[in-house]
């Protein structure tokens, strides 16, 4: 069922409390709408008188438990049955490290939601084991960065999840769709954009704060009830299934250990070139790691590619090329110089995957053709062409005439067939 929105779009949210009383009001009638029609009065009544409470300051819409400690949230957990979809969604900050900082652990499970401050004591555990009991789906929005910033909590994976905004691709919505779109597009509702770029490691969190945090799981469910009876309709349920265990596979692995792949201006480099510049690509991401830093801020792509084909001779010519990178310091220069000195051996070479270079003239007609072949039958099936095969995917395919490894699940039988009388 659609609702207009009640609040005016140009009016912040976060700064407008009357908005979020408005809101909160119609996030409930949605749900009442949606299920749980016995429950109705009980809640409407709850809800209400909460809601009369916090007018005049900012209300929270709907409310939610604040959690930071382990026996609390032990007993959060344990009231969720073990059927009921999860809700699950991550506040971080990515600001001057190279690991996002978890703020913030949003859940939502049978109309109850907890905000848990990770800050203030290690969710993990219980987490873990709510979560090995746990039935029912786990529903994220787009949550490989979430998945970046939970690794510490749960170093072994969520095990199974359902991500929304790729299974609304799947089901035709379009790519890369934002949760405001989809709670718009399924619940009717507009959420603010109020709060995505504030400081989410600040104690308190304003009311505000924790109102945007509490509505980013107030609407996974039924976004996922309404996509997960879609998918079924099309077939699809296991497409999702299977993409959303390669994202979760992605997420285990610890950094590409071939990295200058991606680095298409060396493929013509000779093969101890490339292997010097995997070196040091490695290093810089092992340091990177190390010393909890943005990459950048050793070096960037583009003075890699100077540093390998311009070798710096003296410490000099290397503060030269790198002046500025405020994480480089006097060891890390040294490291970094002993990293190029070091001669390339057979071995180096062996290790080091050659960078495919961009396709050339029959190649580059097959990728056209096959580019052609795949928007078509993106079209017949109401998909995004990016997700059912994405351009880079079909170069690679053109120059080794070998399938992805995406090929292996559903793509496959779809698309072996169609593509391979386009092979150059
Ligand atoms: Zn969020």
């Amino acid at each position: 069922m659609r609702r207009p929105a009640k609040h005016n779009r140009n009016r912040g949210l976060c700064s407008c409390p009357d908005a979020h009383v408005l809101l909160s009001l119609a996030a409930l009638a949605f749900k009442l709408s949606a299920r749980d029609r016995n429950r109705a009065p009980f809640v409407r009544e709850h809800f209400l008188s909460q809601t009369l409470n916090q007018a005049g300051s900012a209300a929270l819409a709907p409310s939610a438990d604040w959690i930071d400690n382990a026996a609390q949230l032990g007993d959060w957990l344990a009231a969720v049955p073990a059927e009921a979809p999860l809700g699950i969604d991550t506040e971080f900050m990515r600001r001057n490290t190279f690991y996002p900082q978890l703020a913030l652990l949003q859940l939502g499970a049978a109309d109850r939601y907890a905000l848990v401050d990770p800050t203030q004591f290690d969710a993990g555990p219980a987490l873990s084991q709510a979560l090995s009991r746990h039935l029912g789906p786990r529903i994220m929005h787009s949550p490989s960065e979430d998945f970046e910033a939970l690794a510490p909590l749960l170093p072994r994976g969520l095990g199974h999840f359902f991500d929304t905004q790729l299974a609304a691709a799947m089901c035709g919505y379009g790519l890369g769709l934002s949760y405001r779109a989809l709670v718009l597009q399924f619940c009717g509702m507009e959420l603010d954009k109020g709060e995505t770029r504030s400081d989410w490691l600040q104690r308190p969190l304003t009311a505000s704060q924790q109102a945007y945090a509490t509505l980013d799981v107030v609407y996974l469910e039924p976004i996922q009830q309404a996509l997960q009876t879609r998918l079924e309709s099309l077939g699809r349920t296991a497409w999702l299934e299977e993409d959303c265990q390669r994202m979760l596979h992605r997420a285990a692995q610890s950094g590409d250990e071939q990295p200058q792949r991606e680095f298409r201006g060396a493929a013509e480099w000779s093969r101890e070139n490339q292997a010097l510049l995997r070196r040091i690509l490695l290093w810089r991401d092992r340091t990177a790691r190390e010393l909890d830093t943005p990459r950048p801020w050793l070096f960037e792509d583009a003075m890699a590619m100077s540093m390998v084909s311009d070798r710096p001779q003296t410490d000099s010519e290397l503060a030269a090329i790198t002046r500025g990178r405020r994480a480089l310091r006097g060891a890390q220069r040294r490291e970094l110089m002993a990293q190029l000195q070091t001669p390339i051996s057979a071995e180096d070479v062996d290790a080091t995957a050659s960078i495919p270079p961009a396709p050339q003239d029959a190649q580059k007609r097959a990728v056209a053709a096959m580019k052609r072949e795949v928007d078509t039958l993106a079209q017949e099936l109401d998909l995004p062409a990016g997700l059912l095969c994405p351009r880079k995917a079909i170069e690679r395919i053109a120059i080794t005439g070998e399938w992805p490894e995406t090929f292996d699940g559903w793509r496959g039988p779809l698309l072996r067939e169609r593509l391979a009388p386009l092979l150059p």
